[in-house]
């Protein structure tokens, strides 16, 4: 009998974000991905959600090494937080690399761990496995197809992908490798992406967004254009220069990641801009509004992107007017569309003309939609699938497509964060789950539990009451207050004549409870149940309720 393979899911499956998952053979993990999540608007004061790390951590000594696939946030963005931790070596193509290390170097982490750059089709051997990187395209160059060889066959894990068959750079999916594997030993277990599963017909090639780039670069002769899309899509940045430089404007870049990038990029050789192409931001309005473009961060509508500071008037470089044209070229990720319609909205404030993917065809998603999907099922004739990266209602649909592509429905299985599967001599099966909650980080400090976040909605949606009251145990009586202070809660005018009453009814309580002899933690909760069945009964709310009951005794 071969030795088991398991498989650990830790992120990524049931949302888009924070991609994380663990292959396991005797004893020995090797990680694919390890990303971050952006957090929602009712994740008050959120920076960013991590995988839970606590499984990980106890097998630290385990975990060989982590393949990273692509250089989005989502696959790369959490390996900064988990070196802290632990440490191992990461493996990536070279611009993945370079998109990864900016976090780590930032935090001080690069002696935690070894970077290999890997090229495309190399088999590397980490820890008990042959894994093999297979060019794939998506919405960031250099993205891989990884294939595990282990004990139990070759597990496929597609990455982030679309079947893009004219990518801007040439490098294409490599479809005929898939089809050696599945024709060769077989491929026993996918795991393919699943964001696109319930769009039907095909994504667009990402060089039909370059037609329609030219075209418009051409409608607005002699207006500025401001362009906005992510950083690492440098097949975007490249036809974007390309459209700019053919209408004779220079190129701006602003925002920090966005310059960073495309420094990178060229000296990757993977964006061809020459140097007399390229301005600084400040030099823009030496230039007539038809001789630049300016290529901004902030198309996800980001709180302190350059776009957003430009859209609200506080960009320190430059202002909107009415000579101007923004390209929003980009679809807002779930969750961020709120943000950008503001952005849009501030824009047309301010005078200027916007397009965006609502108007015009100046994106394509970076992920397979149902058909090329099935083609991919159809090439690599899996024996067992489970979809990754999406919501859940992705991974259904996901499912239904490979069972629709003739895997049957009894080796298809739906797995979320924190499921364990093991894959044996007699196939793939449940095997217990591990930690798998969100982990939030705010600012530096680390992460904040659930607890903490919980309040914070309440305090947002309801406010805070908080009643102060001093008591002598002994003598039974109360010393001073009740005294009530309130946040957020109800409006000064009508505050008057309700807090004498509250004050009244939490007195009448103190005095009840410390008739009965109570403790100062049943004082506590006497008032905290006072006050609020109070304020509940008048103002149908359910601020937060923070009773301080004081000892004039002394000791608490
Ligand atoms: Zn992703
Ligand atoms: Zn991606």
């Amino acid at each position: 009998m071969a030795p088991p393979v398991h498989i650990t899911f830790l992120g990524g499956l049931g949302d888009i974000g924070r991609n994380c998952l663990a292959l396991e053979q005797e004893g020995q993990i090797l990680l694919i991905d390890c990303g971050l999540m952006f957090p929602d608007t009712d994740m008050l004061g959120v920076d960013l959600v991590l995988p839970d790390f606590t499984w990980l951590v106890e097998r630290g000594e385990d975990v060989v090494g982590c393949v990273v696939t692509h250089g989005h946030e989502d696959h790369v963005g959490g390996l900064s937080y988990l070196l802290r931790e632990i440490e191992f070596p990461i493996f990536g193509t070279e611009l993945t690399i370079g998109l990864a290390k900016g976090r780590i170097e930032e935090s001080g982490l690069l002696k935690r761990t070894q970077l290999n750059v890997v090229a495309d089709g190399e088999t590397w051997e980490i820890g008990p496995f042959d894994v093999e990187f297979v060019p794939a395209t998506h919405s960031v160059p250099q993205g891989v197809a990884t294939a595990v060889h282990t004990a139990q066959g070759t597990i496929l894990h597609s990455g982030d992908f679309k079947i893009d068959l004219t990518p801007v750079d040439g490098r294409l999916t490599d479809l005929a490798r898939l089809g050696a594997m599945a024709d060769g030993d077989g491929i026993r277990l996918l795991l393919a992406d699943s964001t696109n599963a319930d769009q039907p017909g095909h994504a667009r090639s990402e060089t039909s967004v370059g037609k329609v780039l030219y075209n418009l670069m051409h409608e607005q002769e002699g207006r500025r254009v401001i362009v906005a899309c992510f950083a690492s899509h440098i097949h975007r940045v490249q036809q974007l220069a390309d459209a700019a430089i053919a209408f004779g404007r220079k190129i701006a870049p602003m925002g920090r990641s966005m310059r960073r990038n495309i420094t990178m990029a060229r000296e990757m050789g993977l964006l061809r801009i020459p140097d007399t192409a390229l301005i600084d931001v400040e030099e823009v309005d030496r230039y007539e509004p038809g001789q630049v473009m300016v290529l901004s961060t902030g198309s996800q509508g980001e709180p302190m992107s350059a776009l957003t500071l430009l859209a609200s008037g506080e960009n320190r470089w430059l202002s909107i007017s009415p000579d101007d044209t923004v390209i929003l070229s980009s679809h807002p990720i779930p969750g961020n569309e709120h943000a950008v319609t503001k952005v849009i909205d501030n824009l047309y404030r301010k005078g200027a003309e916007v397009v965006h993917s609502g108007l015009s065809d100046v994106h394509a998603t970076g992920h397979a939609k149902a058909e090329e999907l099935k083609l991919y099922h159809s090439i690599t004739k899996p024996e067992w699938f489970v979809p990754v990266h999406g919501e859940y209602h992705h991974l259904v649909a996901h499912a239904k497509l490979a069972e629709v592509m003739g895997t049957p429905s009894d080796h298809v299985l739906i797995a979320e964060d924190g499921d364990r599967l093991v894959l044996d001599d007699k196939g793939l099966r449940p095997a217990g789950r591990v930690p798998s909650e969100y982990v939030y980080v705010h600012g530096t400090v680390g992460d904040i539990g659930t607890g903490v976040l919980r309040d914070r909605r309440i305090l947002a949606d309801e406010g805070v009451v908080v009643a102060i009251v001093t008591v002598d145990r002994r003598a039974r009586r109360i010393v001073a207050g009740p005294e009530i202070a309130t946040r957020g809660w109800i409006g000064q005018p009508e505050a008057g004549a309700v807090l004498g009453e509250l004050e009244e009814r939490v007195r009448t309580a103190v005095e009840k409870a410390m008739g009965e002899d109570a403790e100062l933690q049943q004082v506590e909760k006497a008032v905290r149940r006072a006050a609020g069945g109070f304020v509940s009964e008048k103002t149908r709310r359910r601020p937060m309720i923070v009773p301080v009951v004081l000892d004039a005794t002394g000791g608490r």
